[in-house]
């Protein structure tokens, strides 16, 4: 028998929710760096200005915790002395708690409201702001003493242990440590990283959202990593030292692609190739060479769609639809894939023309509305007492 318990509708004491803890934990886009995360690769995220919005309070009791979204409608309650796994978003949120009671974190009962501006499964990383908002928030609430980076690790943790999503970090650092104004760019390994300034002079980043939910094909998410793991197995027997595909050069790469499924080669040569796209974007980005990190945009939408095979129909056609527009400077898609948004440098003069052009061809050709936000980078996790 279960001992998480759901409930439909807002509980009547939570109508006036004296909070003591507000925490505001947005989503994240990555301007390029895609499946190079859990690669031991380079990434260059950063938090964007819609949000998740979080309010705590303690309530009194030993080991009660009740949790309410706004977004469904719907709570669950939950004992802190029976963890267990739930179904659905439950896993997100207790995932989190069982990963500060494995630290042993002194918990007790307390109560929480989300409420979000996120598309959920849309590849704006609603669950690592899910589950960095909430760890932020008891982490003030109960005093725990931990600092972002701990924050940061037992949320991936958490997504890849409770909910059985493995994830790289890159949308839990995003999410809490970016800065306003400022793209980040990350080496995964060594977990450095640098802020550029987000300085796109006359245009703007826009993201096209599918509207077509990649959470029903998470399994295509692990078996890339499973891909990557394995050419590194192969790889490993005849070089021991390689730990991961971030040890392989372009060289090392051609020498063992008879080792290699065609599959695995063609994996590893995407990620290995985007690695050096993020490089080559954050030096265009710090130089203001807006075309130049564009072209690597589409680049690395190639790759996906063709070597690392993540993409979808309705992400090929918006990127395709951008490609003879003068005023795009570059587009791919985003996130982990198969549906979920585009991102797009477009001048910001050109942006209402182009969505009354484009949301009705993409509803033409696939019977979706096609949805469009403005992202602009945001602060990381910001709590308030
Ligand atoms: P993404 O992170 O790209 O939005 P995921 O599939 O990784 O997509 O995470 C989405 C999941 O996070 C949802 O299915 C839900 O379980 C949880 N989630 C996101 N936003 C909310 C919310 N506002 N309320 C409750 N759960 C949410
Ligand atoms: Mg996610």
């Amino acid at each position: 028998m279960s001992h998480i318990h759901s409930f439909e509708g807002l509980p009547v004491d939570f109508q006036d929710f004296q909070s003591e803890i507000q925490v505001d934990s947005p989503g994240r886009i990555n301007l390029i760096g895609e499946h190079t995360d859990y690669n031991d690769g380079f990434v260059m995220p950063t938090a964007i200005d819609k949000k998740i919005y979080f309010e705590f309070r303690r309530n009194g009791s030993d080991h009660l915790c009740r949790i309410y979204s706004k977004t469904f409608g719907r709570g669950f309650e939950f004992d802190l002395r029976k963890i267990e796994k739930g179904i659905g978003w439950e896993n997100y949120i207790i995932g989190v708690v069982n990963e500060l009671l494995l630290l042993d974190r002194k918990l007790s009962g307390f109560d929480c409201i989300i409420e979000s501006q996120l598309p959920v499964g849309s590849g704006l990383s609603s669950s690592a702001a899910l589950e960095c908002g909430l760890a932020g928030g008891l982490n003030a609430l109960f005093q725990l003493g931990l600092d972002r980076i701990e924050i940061v690790k037992l949320s991936q943790k958490a997504e890849n242990q409770f909910v059985g999503m493995n994830c790289g970090i890159m949308d839990q650092f995003a999410s809490a440590i970016s800065k306003k104004d400022h793209i980040l760019k990350l080496d995964c390994r060594s977990l450095e990283y640098d802020f550029i300034p987000a300085d796109f002079k006359n245009c703007q980043l826009l993201l096209l959202n599918t509207n077509v939910s990649h959470t029903h094909t998470d399994s295509g998410y692990n078996s890339r990593r499973q891909d990557c793991e394995d050419a590194v197995s192969i790889i490993q027997q005849q070089y021991p030292a390689v730990a991961s595909l971030r040890d392989v050069s372009f060289e090392l790469l051609e020498e063992q692609k008879n080792q290699l499924s065609e599959r695995q080669y063609q994996r590893c040569s995407y990620v290995l190739e985007e690695n050096k796209r993020v490089q080559e974007s954050a030096i265009a980005l710090k130089e203001g060479k807006l075309r130049e990190f564009g072209k690597l945009m589409y680049l690395s939408h190639e790759g996906l769609q063709h070597q690392y095979e993540v993409s979808c129909k309705e992400l090929d056609f918006l990127v395709d639809y951008s490609h003879d527009k003068d005023f795009i400077y570059g587009s791919r898609m985003m996130g982990g894939g198969f549906g979920g948004c585009t991102i797009n440098l477009i001048e910001t003069d050109q942006v209402e023309n182009f969505l009354q052009e484009v949301k009705p061809a993409y509803k033409e050709a696939f019977g979706i509305e096609l949805d469009s936000i403005i992202a602009n980078a945001d602060e990381g996790t910001i709590v308030k007492k």
